[in-house]
């Protein structure tokens, strides 16, 4: 029923386990200069249950950009056998190093999520995302071929030939980018394929926020069960937290991190439920333990227990980047409410852009919505009236009235890895 038995551990003994390992992890973290300047006087015996954690400080990503390359690192470099680096997406990237042992628990963690959305070694995966720095590569890779599937390294991009690797192979599990999902749906059915007759049942999606809209687009399109998964390089990279089959929120392995979520300006504990900064401490990697880190990332903890028995606690879906907020005339716009508006319309194809611009002296939201064929007709009188109701519905969700431009399908500009939602030229 489990991966591992860890997984439906009772609470109880699961914190104990968490203050056990907080206390090495505290003990290792100051062999590395970083915190070995930042610890010293925390004494790891000191903490007596998991909630102690609020007393260390926290780690930021400038602390990580601050230490570049190796100042976050607890051992000699021969001990390291690989290094990843973040995607970069909002600034400067981080480089994260792992032992042997980091990767073996990388992969067991990542096999875990794997099998608690249904995946088995009788599985053919195929991973879609890019190889190379990213950790959608290798991380996928190696956590699939640790739960014994056969494993296709197809990498990202060139659909013609992901389409005749997975008929090849019955690919019964694709690990894919939602923002790709929704194009390469439309691109099998262009090559003349019926989706509903592709091998595959299972897709794994994350790598970037999404919503439940995008999410049942994606199922629909494709005739496939789609499962969120959530992490970051420096935590590791994918198999952080993932939904299992109630597709309910995401478990987030409490035997290898702590998990906290806080107010982004108080940084204090928000009441239990309520949306805040995802924080986490590694408890069980050796080589660069990271302690506290605000990943920026907002979510809250779900309510009430899982159906599957897990008992790891499960976060609700990213609902964005704290840096993602735009703030518009004074309004506070998340890009997913964008995305949750577009994606619920059945006139909406697969593709959305939104632009923030200065237009003489006031700054103005643009958003390009890409529309499905069926809908883009030649009578000007329908297309101006579809652009009203998508500006009316986005006016419903964000209290402005962007100016919204329709696109055909494809017609706006795909990122090879993930999906770039707006482009900000405003005029400071
Ligand atoms: P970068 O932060 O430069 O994009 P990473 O490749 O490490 O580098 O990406 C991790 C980030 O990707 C997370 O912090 C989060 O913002 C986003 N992310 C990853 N998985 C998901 C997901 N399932 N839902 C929403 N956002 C996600
Ligand atoms: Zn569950």
């Amino acid at each position: 029923m489990y991966h591992n038995p860890v997984e439906a551990m009772d609470r109880t003994a699961l914190e104990e386990l968490q203050v056990d390992r907080l206390k090495e992890t505290i003990a290792n973290a100051k062999n590395a200069p970083f915190y070995e300047a930042r610890l010293s006087g925390v004494n790891p015996e000191d903490f007596k249950t998991v909630a102690d954690i609020e007393k260390l400080p926290f780690t930021t990503k400038e602390d990580l950009r601050g230490q570049y390359p190796y100042g976050m690192l607890t051992r000699s470099l021969d001990e390291f056998v690989r290094l990843h680096a973040s995607s970069g997406t909002t600034g400067t990237p981080t480089a994260v190093f792992y032992t042997q042992k980091d990767l073996d628990t990388w992969a067991d963690l990542m096999a875990r999520c794997m099998y608690a959305c249904g995946c088995r070694k009788s599985d053919v995966l195929q991973n879609m995302s890019g190889y190379g720095l990213f950790t959608g590569g290798l991380g996928i890779h190696y956590g699939s071929e640790r739960l014994g599937m056969l494993t296709v390294p197809a990498g990202a991009g060139n659909t013609k030939r992901q389409i005749k690797l997975i008929r090849d192979f019955n690919v019964s599990v694709l690990h894919i980018i939602p923002s790709f999902a929704l194009y390469f749906a439309q691109k099998v059915q262009e090559e003349g394929f019926d989706t509903a007759d592709m091998p595959w049942k299972i897709a794994l999606i994350g790598a970037e926020p999404h919503t439940e809209e995008a999410r049942q687009k994606i199922e629909d399109m494709m005739h496939i069960k789609a499962y969120n998964s959530y992490g970051l390089s420096e935590m590791n990279g994918p198999g952080v937290a993932f939904e299992c089959v109630h597709q309910n929120g995401m478990h987030i392995w409490e035997d290898a991190y702590i998990v906290e979520i806080i107010d982004l300006d108080t940084g204090k504990h928000v009441a239990e439920g309520e949306i805040g900064e995802l924080v986490m401490t590694t408890i069980t990697r050796e080589g660069m333990p990271i302690i506290r880190y605000r990943t920026r990332d907002l979510t809250r903890f779900m309510p009430g227990k899982c159906e599957c028995g897990r008992t790891h606690r499960r976060i609700d879906r990213i609902t964005g980047r704290a840096d993602d907020m735009m703030i518009l005339k004074g309004v506070n716009i998340y890009p997913m409410q964008i995305e949750q508006c577009l994606m619920a319309m059945p006139e909406v194809g697969q593709n959305y852009l939104i632009e923030l611009v200065t237009e003489g002296i006031t700054d103005q939201l643009k958003v390009k919505v890409e529309i499905k064929d069926e809908y883009f007709v030649e009578d000007m009188r329908s297309l101006q009236g579809l652009q009203k109701k998508i500006a009316k519905n986005l006016c419903n969700e964000i209290l402005l009235t962007p100016r919204v431009e329709l696109c055909q399908h494809n017609s706006i500009p795909k990122a090879d890895g993930k999906a770039v939602r707006v482009i900000d030229t405003r005029e400071k």
